[in-house]
């Protein structure tokens, strides 16, 4: 998508910070963190929300899952713990219209999120 601001990261046009990187998947630093530790894990393939993945993205899913968990690793946030958030449109509170899974950590989550 021309105009996708995540799919710019994905095809190196704009360099965000990395923190991991597969063939099919990106993991870079929020702009706006949220937490002392807070990364976005995307599909390079544009997907716009959760409502858009389909049957043939399950190996995908898996591999943003995946690396999500790889992510809190590298962080250092696995045994204290951490929050990851999929936000999916309005009521989500979705902003960036390409799927993301948030990792948030480095301090303890409220619960229920606002
Ligand atoms: P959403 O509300 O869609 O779930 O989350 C979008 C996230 O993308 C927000 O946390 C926001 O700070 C982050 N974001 C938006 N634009 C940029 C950008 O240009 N660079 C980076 N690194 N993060 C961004």
């Amino acid at each position: 998508m021309a105009e996708c601001i995540f799919c710019k990261m994905a095809a190196g046009e704009i360099k965000p910070a990395i923190v991991h990187e597969t063939d099919q998947v990106l993991a870079f630093r929020d702009i706006n963190p949220r937490a002392p530790v807070h990364v976005l894990v995307i599909p390079k393939k544009h997907i716009a929300t959760l409502n858009d993945l389909d049957a043939g993205d399950t190996q995908l899913a898996g591999e943003l899952l995946q690396t999500a968990k790889i992510v809190a690793e590298m962080e250092g946030l696995s045994q204290n713990g951490y929050r990851t958030v999929i936000n999916c449109n309005a009521h989500g509170g979705q902003e960036v219209f390409h799927l993301h899974i948030h990792v948030l950590g480095g301090r303890a989550m409220k619960w229920p999120p606002g």
